[in-house]
């Protein structure tokens, strides 16, 4: 098992459409999108998630 990576932890994000904040897994497996307008903040990239959103935090 390889160690944990910081892309498999938390992640707040926030929206660059409409600055909501919200926290996503960093290894989601699917599209993940703003739960206010929508855009999509994070994409699957086989693996961890390719996020498209500025960080603010990553959580332990
Ligand atoms: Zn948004």
């Amino acid at each position: 098992m390889k160690a944990t990576e910081p892309a498999s932890k938390f992640v707040k994000v926030r929206c660059p459409k409409c600055k909501n904040e919200q926290i996503i897994f960093g290894k989601a497996s699917t599209e993940v999108k703003c739960l206010v307008c929508g855009k999509s903040v994070a994409e699957p990239t086989g693996g961890k998630a390719r996020i498209k959103s500025k960080i603010l935090e990553v959580l332990e």
